[in-house]
């Protein structure tokens, strides 16, 4: 074989678990090409008409993939393409474009090119995440628009006539959308995050993907055989009869033991010796409570409310709200629902709410801080969870909570929507347990004072570990320095169980790490009544807390809180779940 077919492997990040196997088929994006054209003044009438029509025509192609997006995925997805209509309805946008065909006399497409950079520029220069994705919408829009002026159709990823793996610098939203779904059985991108909309899409569809590959497009040419890993991240190219054959029992190895998984959906996550942990499931929208009943999560540790509040260009109002908690609770129950309060700023931004930029979105204006600021806002939240409240399951969850005063001023707003309904004769639960997040050092470390004034902690490693750790969670460059199993991490953990458990209040952890089954007797050990994880973990961290005994996890914790690295105690608890739960190592990769 010659080396034009030797076998490549490329590593990016996995954003959609699964493996396939098959022909590449390479996006290369076909710019339309234009010449700057002088205009005489009389003609701009004309250009501006040619714009107009082309806004017309991309307004009524994105209605219409929307709505085929509104068919075949749901509405969440869908509504990725009204921040492409923003693009399309901006007046000043539009009007930019119009004012510079007339003052410099060329044709539109120049002046659309450059008022485009200008804005796309300006959004990527912001160094956060969300801004830099409306930077794609309106890359992605323009070619759309010029596409349109030249009279064209897109080369879209719709036309494939066989089964492949698209590879691609990097998917445009409208690239997944227009994509047929028994076509494209995975995706390898150069660029995206797992917060990219490819990812998103990709997760959504379960259609296994890779992102971050940086050079995929240079290395891959259509045709190409590729294998892609969703799970591990890896990408191989001209795949090897042997590296296809370990691929083979690994797939093989895997489906055996999802299948057996499947078995103890009913079971409760019991250890060997009887202890029982609370294993419930975290979600964003009201449609994951599919995949939490599908996967056996009992209740809902982690309602990610601000979900709600994104890629939309109105706030939800209280009944829209109440609704959505309404629909969440009533499906659950009689299983809890912890709905955890907005927590925008960081990474999470609604377009439909005027948020600063800032130097440092993580330690700035978010979550309750950025509610108790807002209080309209917050009390028509409270209002909308206290009227899904009636199902009796609900609690509700303060994040990023610092100090007690904030807990306090949060307190005297419920307090305010609770006489509010009441006055209004709107029935709600008067109980509704409220609870804080423990995700900063020093609500660990005033853990006490915390625990007097709530029914439950949840600590949300995500963000105790990047604030403890300084490491920001969505930093490539500082991954390495991101650890669970810090020396630090676990004090704090430990710390924050004994106050609770001296006020006599429940510990959940809804952190990654508690979705980690190699993980997970720690945190049993150290003594957490709940967890709550990801809804396609939640099988295989009850299948390692049935393999083990509380006596070994309650060893292991005392042994990892002697260690002094976070290496170490990783070792320890690989060690455990290797011996009690081979399977489960084999299924993680
Ligand atoms: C956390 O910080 O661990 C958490 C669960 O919250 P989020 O990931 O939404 O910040
Ligand atoms: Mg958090």
């Amino acid at each position: 074989m010659g080396d034009a077919h030797r076998e490549i492997v490329l590593q990016g990040t996995g954003v959609s678990p699964g493996v396939v196997i098959g022909p590449a088929f390479l996006i290369t994006r076909t710019d339309v090409r234009f010449v700057e054209r002088a205009i005489e003044a009389d003609e701009a009438p004309r250009e501006i008409a040619r714009f107009e029509e082309a806004l017309i025509a991309t307004r009524g192609q994105l209605h219409d993939i929307q709505t085929r997006m509104e068919k075949a995925l749901d509405r969440r997805n869908a509504s990725i393409f009204d921040a492409h209509l923003l693009v399309v309805d901006d007046r000043s946008f539009v009007e930019e474009v119009v004012r510079g065909v007339r003052a410099r006399k060329v044709n539109v497409e120049v002046v659309l090119q450059e008022v485009a950079a200008r804005y796309a520029e300006a959004l990527a220069q912001m160094g956060d995440e969300y801004l830099r994705e409306r930077a794609a919408d309106i890359k992605d829009v323009v070619r759309r628009i010029l596409h349109n002026l030249a009279g064209q159709s897109l080369n879209e990823v719709g036309g494939l006539s066989e089964p492949c793996i698209v590879v691609a610098a990097d998917l445009s939203p409208s690239d997944t959308a227009t994509l047929r779904r028994d076509r494209v059985i995975g995706f390898a991108t150069d660029q995206g995050s797992p917060t990219s909309h490819t990812a998103i899409m990709a997760r959504a569809l379960e259609i296994p993907a890779v992102v971050g590959l940086h050079n995929a497009g240079v290395r891959i040419s259509s045709g190409d055989r590729v294998l892609v890993d969703g799970t591990t991240g890896r990408v191989v190219v001209h795949p090897s009869q042997e590296t296809l054959d370990r691929y083979g029992s690994i797939a093989r190895a895997r489906e055996t033991i999802r299948s057996r998984l499947e078995t103890l959906r009913d079971e409760p996550a019991r250890t060997r010796d009887g202890y029982e942990v609370d294993l419930a499931a975290n979600i964003e929208l009201p449609q994951d409570v599919d995949a939490v009943l599908r996967h056996g999560a009992r209740g809902i540790g982690l309602f990610r409310s601000e979900f709600l509040f994104l890629s939309r260009s109105h706030l939800p109002d209280e009944m829209e709200q109440a609704k959505a908690y309404g629909e969440v609770a009533g499906r659950i129950a009689p299983e809890p629902v912890v709905i955890r309060t907005l927590d925008l700023g960081g990474d999470k931004f609604a377009s439909s709410l005027q948020m600063p930029q800032e130097m440092n979105p993580y330690m700035g204006w978010r979550a309750i801080r950025f509610c108790l600021a807002q209080p309209d806002v917050f009390l028509t939240q409270l209002r909308a969870i206290l009227r899904a409240s009636v199902h009796r399951n609900v609690r509700i969850m303060y994040p990023m909570i610092s100090n007690v005063d904030e807990v306090a001023r949060a307190g005297r707003l419920l307090e305010q929507a609770k006489e509010e309904l009441g006055r209004e004769g709107v029935p709600f639960d008067p109980d509704v347990e409220v609870g804080v997040m423990i995700e900063v050092p020093s609500a660990a470390l005033v853990a006490r004072d915390l625990a007097r004034r709530v029914k439950f902690f949840s600590i949300g490693t995500n963000d105790l570990i990047q604030y403890t750790l300084a490491v920001d969670r969505v930093n490539e460059q500082v991954t390495y320095l991101y650890e669970p199993t810090h020396p630090a991490i676990l004090r704090l953990i430990r710390q924050t169980i004994e106050a609770a458990r001296s006020a006599g209040i429940w510990t959940g952890v809804c952190g990654e790490m508690g979705g980690n089954p190699l993980l997970a007797p720690l945190l049993v050990g150290l003594g957490v009544d709940e967890l709550s994880v990801s809804p396609n973990m939640a099988p295989l961290v009850k299948d390692v807390i049935r393999a083990v005994t509380f006596s070994e996890c309650e060893r292991l914790a005392a042994e990892a809180l002697q260690c002094e690295a976070g290496g170490d105690v990783l070792a320890l608890c690989r060690k455990l779940t290797e011996a009690r739960a081979p399977e489960i190592v084999t299924l993680l990769g």
